[in-house]
Order: structure tokens, then C-alpha cells, then sequence
């Protein structure tokens, strides 16, 4: 008597529940020298602390920089040419909550799986509040922007990790999220 396979294309009776992507998995393959991550130079645009985003920026990047087995750490800098991270805060009219745009060195958008010098991480303050974004979900969207800066990809739905998609409260990345940046930093 063998295994009966009642049917290869059954619907599955539940959503398979996907392990959170690991290690270089949780990557794009793309990113700064390697030297810069110990050493990141990064400039804020003034809507950031007006738009009262400087917090979750400053929490955000000391939350990386603290990750216990990776040496990540930032460096501010007061004009932003030549800054290799650069945090932006506005009302945009496109309808993404936050996004992280990377550039190569003469100035043309960076593929994910191309290297880049800079990032530009943006917060979409018009649809944070349209959507009534609490501040820990505003802080979240930051976590998560920032770890697109550090090539962190998506994860996927239901994860516990800063990097799925969506309108989530964290205030913190998770063991996830720093087990993966130990791993590649
Ligand atoms: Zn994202």
C-alpha cells in the first residue's frame, strides 16, 4: 500500500505558509561598495523634520547600525552631494507610501541588480496621511525604505519582517530582518 496522491492540482486547503526569505535570498543583488556600510554618509532634506519624519529616521538607522554582528554605521553630512544615503519627506502625487530610488555613479537609476553610490529614500507624507498611517506604521515605512537602501528585498505576506509590502506597525526590524543583515554585513 502506497501513498494516495488524491490529485496533483488540488486547490491546497490553506495558503502554504511561506518561510521568511534567508540570507542571500532576502537580498537584491545590487548594493553600495562594500566598503561604504561601515562608513555611510547620509544628508536629510529639511521636509524631513518638518514633516516630522526625523525621528523615525534617526531610530531607523541607529536600529540597523545596532544590529549586533554586522558593522553598519552612519555618518551625517551637511549638504547632500556626495552623500551616499539621502532621506527625503514630501507630498508626492504618485500613490507609493515610501519608495528607495538608487543611483549609479553618472547619475542614471540603478537596477536592482546593479551596484549603485547613493539612495534616496523618500516618505510619501500625502498618502501616510491619507491612509492615516499611526506613527509606528510611519515608522515601519521608514524601517522599510531603509532596508531597501541596504538591499533587503520583499518578504513575503505574513512574515514577520519589516520588509513585506503593505501598512504595518513595527517599530523595530525583527529577528528576521537582523539575522539577514548580520549575515551579509
Ligand atoms: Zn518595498
Amino acid at each position: 500500500m502506497g501513498i494516495t496522491i488524491i490529485s496533483s492540482c488540488a486547490v491546497l486547503p490553506f495558503t502554504a505558509s511561506a518561510a521568511p526569505l534567508t540570507n542571500a535570498d532576502a537580498f537584491w543583488p545590487g548594493g553600495y561598495a562594500s566598503t561604504v556600510y561601515s562608513h555611510i554618509d547620509y544628508w536629510e532634506d529639511p521636509g524631513v523634520a518638518s514633516l516630522g519624519y526625523d525621528y523615525f529616521a534617526a531610530n531607523s538607522r541607529a536600529d540597523y547600525a545596532g544590529i549586533a554582528n554586522a558593522t553598519i554605521s552612519f555618518y551625517r553630512q551637511s549638504t547632500s552631494p556626495g552623500a551616499d544615503m539621502r532621506f527625503f519627506a514630501g507630498s508626492y502625487a504618485d500613490d507609493w507610501y515610501g519608495y528607495c530610488q538608487t543611483y549609479k555613479a553618472d547619475g542614471t537609476i540603478a537596477d536592482i541588480d546593479e551596484n549603485f553610490v547613493s539612495a534616496h529614500v523618500r516618505m510619501n507624507d500625502r498618502t501616510l496621511d491619507l491612509d492615516n498611517f499611526s506613527n509606528s506604521e510611519r515608522h515601519y515605512n521608514m524601517l522599510h525604505e531603509l532596508g531597501h537602501a541596504l538591499s533587503l528585498a520583499h518578504q513575503p505576506k505574513g512574515e514577520d519582517t519589516v520588509m513585506k509590502q503593505g501598512q504595518h506597525s513595527y517599530t523595530d526590524p525583527t529577528s528576521v530582518d537582523k539575522s539577514n543583515i548580520a549575515w551579509k554585513y
